[in-house]
């Protein structure tokens, strides 16, 4: 039998995220972001629930491929551009839309005689200092854009660099010198991603950028995806493979650093940081034992991690250990790592199997192949 260790990946709960981001931000369109594989939860599995969204936005040329051969007609966009000369081709055959964030690539697609598709981006920098040309140059580069033949429309975008802290200074800066770059230039715009979409409604504009929320993770501190309506995509779950004994005193896992402070019932699970479940965890973290809270103890190793189960003696070997997902949101799960969400779901391995949550069926998971 297969090891179970297994990201179910929920389509409908996907749908229903992107419902939400329009509940948020009704007359802007969504842009859904699926750079790095969709977040990590598979682009072949989630595409067909953003048959909705406005535009599919990804950050290299080769996850815009992977969209294509998956046959969705959908405009895509390349949130950095092309990075090489080459790939101007490669994007006008594709039908992506380009970001232009630097002198160069107005320069290059200027050499290149024509835009690969009437729609281009011009991404401003408005304070966060990593992609965008100067504030000061927006007009003279989006009239440069606009004179390429085959442009009809060419929009403008920046990125925030705090959203998730509304408080922070800079947002309103940023969204100053968004509006004074752009003020009088034709075109729409967009600023937002998921905290700002949900922090700044000023900033919403003629389009939002949903990445995280999407995924049913919030990118706010203190709140998780069900606070703010979302629906978790991605649940994360292994198999007990061994229930023990520890006596009290002993020690558990690599490196000793558990110390049993009374005799305990100790679970070992199939799971580690070769399949992405970082081993950074901290004793403590919570996992469910087939439904029940209990706490991780011990080192997360390679292939296992260990489980104190003294308080649910009645759990049995084969039992579902769910890492995060449904049942246990994934933003208390990262800060035990002392990392985001984000990242969380980007690191899974491909060891992972990966499987359509309505495919899973009532049958349980063993019923699938
Ligand atoms: C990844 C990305 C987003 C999406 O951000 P979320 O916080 O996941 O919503 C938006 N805009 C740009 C430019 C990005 O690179």
């Amino acid at each position: 039998m297969a090891r179970n260790t297994i990201a179910r990946i929920d389509a409908a709960a996907l749908a229903h995220n992107l419902g939400r981001v329009r509940e948020w931000a009704p007359d802007s369109r969504v842009m859904a972001v699926v750079k790095a594989d969709a977040y990590g939860h598979r682009i072949d599995l989630c595409l067909p629930a953003l048959e909705g969204a406005d535009l599919l936005a990804v950050a290299t040329i080769e996850e815009a491929r992977a969209i294509r051969r998956l046959g969705n007609g959908l405009p895509v966009l390349l949130l950095e551009g092309v990075v090489d000369y080459g790939d101007l081709a490669v994007a006008a055959d594709l039908g992506l839309e380009l970001t232009l964030h630097h002198v160069q690539q107005i320069e290059a697609l200027e050499r290149f005689g024509r835009s690969p598709t009437e729609r281009l981006w011009l991404k401003i920098d408005t304070g966060m200092h990593r992609l965008g040309v100067p504030a000061e140059s927006a007009g003279e580069m989006h009239a440069r854009l606009l004179a390429l033949p085959g442009v009809e429309q060419v929009n403008l975008i920046s990125h925030f660099a705090c959203a998730e802290e509304p408080e922070h200074p800079l947002n309103a800066l940023q969204l100053e010198r968004f509006e004074r770059a752009t003020a009088g230039l034709e075109g729409e715009r967009c600023m937002s991603n998921s905290a700002g979409l949900i922090n700044f409604p000023a900033a919403r504009y003629e389009w939002v950028r949903a990445g995280l929320v999407l995924y049913g993770i919030s990118p706010l501190p203190d709140r998780s995806g069900p606070d703010l309506g979302l629906e978790p995509v991605m649940t994360l779950s292994a198999e007990l493979l061994a229930i023990n004994r520890v006596a009290r005193g002993e020690q558990i896992g690599y490196g000793a650093r558990f110390t049993a402070e009374r005799d305990m019932l100790v679970g070992v699970a199939g799971i580690g940081y070769g399949d992405g479940y970082p081993r950074g965890m901290a004793d403590g973290t919570p996992v469910l034992v087939d439904g029940r809270s209990c706490r991780l103890c011990g080192r997360v190793s390679m292939d296992m991690i260990t489980i104190d189960l003294t308080d649910g003696p009645e759990a049995q070997i084969g039992d579902e250990v769910i890492l995060w997902g449904r049942g246990l949101p994934i933003e208390g799960i990262a800060a035990c790592a002392d990392t985001i969400p984000y990242e969380l779901v980007c690191r899974i391995t491909r060891r992972v199997r990966f499987r359509d949550q309505a495919l899973v069926g009532s049958g349980g998971l063993r019923a699938v192949k």
